[in-house]
């Protein structure tokens, strides 16, 4: 492939290319071996899980189950043998498992949300470039985190710590949880008020959709101009969008406590749990005590009934991003 160094030979058996980095050429999907034999277990372990043909791309110690981008973007869309582990992709799932054994079991809990087949890189919801690149290719989008991923256990206990209900309502179930992966136009804006005003925290949006999206096999952003649900995962957050009759004037409203909007988004609505920049913050007690942002401030707390229908307001478009979605 590369023309400089000769072809690897093992065991008596000559490959087609000098290595792995060359066999296989992460965006050409590499070349094939080893030519008209049958591979050896160890080779087979080497063999891209989705073509079964081509060597796994390599990176440093790093190896991938796919040989390149084409193949990666099949496994991340449900592609693989249904028979074999979900988690390494190679051995036999146990009976009635998604798994081949507690060791995939366990790692799948702190799996990629794009391939689920690598661990993700700490904070971060992606194993490493190639996914991410995948994941924003196809954005604004929503992917399922599965219910046994940690980071559905992270949504779902903030969920309940943030359930603050007036009349002793019970908590509800949440059938499914997923991350939103915004257009990367979104992102540098957020980051770039962030880090002007501080004080970053997690808080509710909850509103009717006029699709099925986030149901059960649901994942497609429906094109209704009216559906309030998909038109913010494509355009984010709009103050516009706010009624200037709102309790603080046209501005975008959420809460600390998960209860408030989850009345405003049944039936059949969903809730978005959002990072929100507060910045310096302006104590409100009074409904209309303030009907826009008031100077030297960057947001609006109004901790109403205790907080148990906080209403938390920001002002700026870039102050506030969805994170993940939540549907009951
Ligand atoms: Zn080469
Ligand atoms: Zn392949
Ligand atoms: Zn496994
Ligand atoms: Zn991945
Ligand atoms: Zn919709």
């Amino acid at each position: 492939v590369c023309g400089i160094r000769p072809a690897y030979n093992r065991d008596g058996k000559t490959y087609s290319t000098c290595g792995l980095t060359c066999a296989a050429e992460y965006q050409s999907g590499g070349s094939r071996v080893p030519n008209g034999r049958d591979p050896t277990p160890d080779v087979i372990n080497i063999l891209c899980v989705i073509c079964n043909d081509r060597l796994c791309f390599r990176r440093g110690p790093d190896i991938f189950l796919t040989c390149g981008m084409a193949c990666l973007k099949s496994l991340c869309s449900g592609g693989g043998d249904r028979l074999k582990c979900s988690y390494c992709h190679r051995k036999p799932k146990l009976t009635s498992s998604d798994h081949c054994g507690p060791t995939c079991r366990s790692r799948s809990r702190v799996a990629c949300l794009m391939c689920r087949c690598r661990p993700k890189l700490g904070k971060y919801h992606f194993c490493g470039r190639a996914c991410k690149k995948l994941a924003m290719e196809t954005a604004p989008k929503i992917l399922e985190v599965p219910q046994n991923h940690d980071t559905w256990d992270m949504v779902a206990t903030k969920f309940k710590k943030a359930w603050k209900p007036t009349m002793g309502e019970p908590v509800p179930q949440i059938k499914h949880v997923y991350k939103i992966v915004e257009s990367s136009v979104f992102l540098k804006p957020y980051d770039t008020y962030k880090k002007k005003v501080g004080n970053e925290r997690f808080c509710y949006h909850g509103m009717p959709r006029d699709c099925q999206l986030g149901n059960t096999g649901r994942t497609t952003l429906c094109s209704s101009r009216s559906c309030p649900l998909c038109n913010i995962l494509k355009t984010s957050f709009n103050t516009n969008l706010g009624s200037p009759e709102g309790g603080f004037g046209a501005a975008i409203y959420t809460s600390s406590a998960a209860n408030k909007f989850y009345n405003y988004s049944q039936p059949g609505g969903a809730i978005l749990l959002n990072k929100v920049a507060l910045g310096r913050v302006y104590n409100a007690s009074n409904f209309r005590e303030v009907t826009s942002l008031p100077a030297g401030y960057n947001s609006v707390v109004f901790d109403r009934d205790n907080g148990r229908l906080n209403e938390t307001i920001v002002y700026h478009n870039d102050a506030i991003r969805p994170v993940f979605l939540l549907v009951f």
